[in-house]
């Protein structure tokens, strides 16, 4: 199976291009911080907080499922849809707390090796934060996708209801993540693909043309 890395900070786009060059390839496509936000949800819809995360409520009470199709993604939490409620601001502003947690990151790496393996795609795009570094540091092909912090902010502010007041929320969770995984310089054998300059095709063919040489 040819795995796609690729990590990045928020409104880098990572998501979006993401899914759209696995669409192009006919590959699944993994987004791994839904794994963080639905279990953010969860944890805010039962009441409970970090103190209550542990191997067990990871491994029986989560019951996590996300679609790997590009072209149908959604994302649950037992029998309840959280697709859209996963990207609310509530989920954003507590999300890195409990992505900061050891035991919810070694779950998450377990999570994700279980769902690439297990998906019978001939190829997978999978992105988040610590994907080429920590978790498929093997993968045949490894981006970096960033965009400077100007760009990134008005992106997401186009994006959210919330509008640019949504932009200290994102620079404060790039800061918290950074704390625990540098997505913001490429590690070795890690190609950098800056969007500052690019629109969404081109930055989606820049990640193409990389594919097609690491084949
Ligand atoms: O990618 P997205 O912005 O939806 O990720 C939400 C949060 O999940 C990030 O801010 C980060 O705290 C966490 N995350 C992570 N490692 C990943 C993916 C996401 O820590 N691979």
């Amino acid at each position: 199976m040819h795995i796609v890395a690729i990590d990045g900070p928020a409104g880098s786009g990572k998501s979006s291009v993401s899914k759209a060059v696995a669409r192009k390839l006919a590959f699944g496509y993994l987004d791994t911080g839904a794994a963080y936000r639905a279990l953010t949800w969860k944890l805010l819809s039962d009441s409970l907080n970090a103190a209550d995360v542990d191997k067990d409520f990871l491994e029986t009470k989560l019951n996590y499922q996300i679609s790997l199709d590009p072209d149908n993604y959604w994302v649950k939490v037992g029998q309840t849809d959280v697709t859209y409620e996963i990207r609310e601001t509530r989920i954003g502003e507590r999300v890195s707390e409990i992505a900061q947690l050891p035991v919810v990151r070694q779950y998450m790496h377990w999570l994700t090796h279980n769902l690439v393996e297990g998906s019978g795609f001939a190829g997978i795009v999978v992105e988040g934060r610590d994907i080429t570094t920590v978790v498929y540091p093997e993968a045949q092909t490894k981006i970096l996708l960033t965009a400077s912090e100007e760009v990134r902010l008005r992106r997401r502010s186009a994006e959210l209801p919330e509008g640019i007041s949504i932009a200290e929320q994102i620079t404060k969770r790039d800061q918290n993540d950074a704390k625990v995984v540098d997505f913001l310089s490429p590690a070795p054998g890690v190609e950098l693909v800056d969007s500052s300059e690019l629109d969404f095709d081109s930055t989606v063919e820049a990640i193409i043309v990389i594919i097609e040489r690491t084949k």
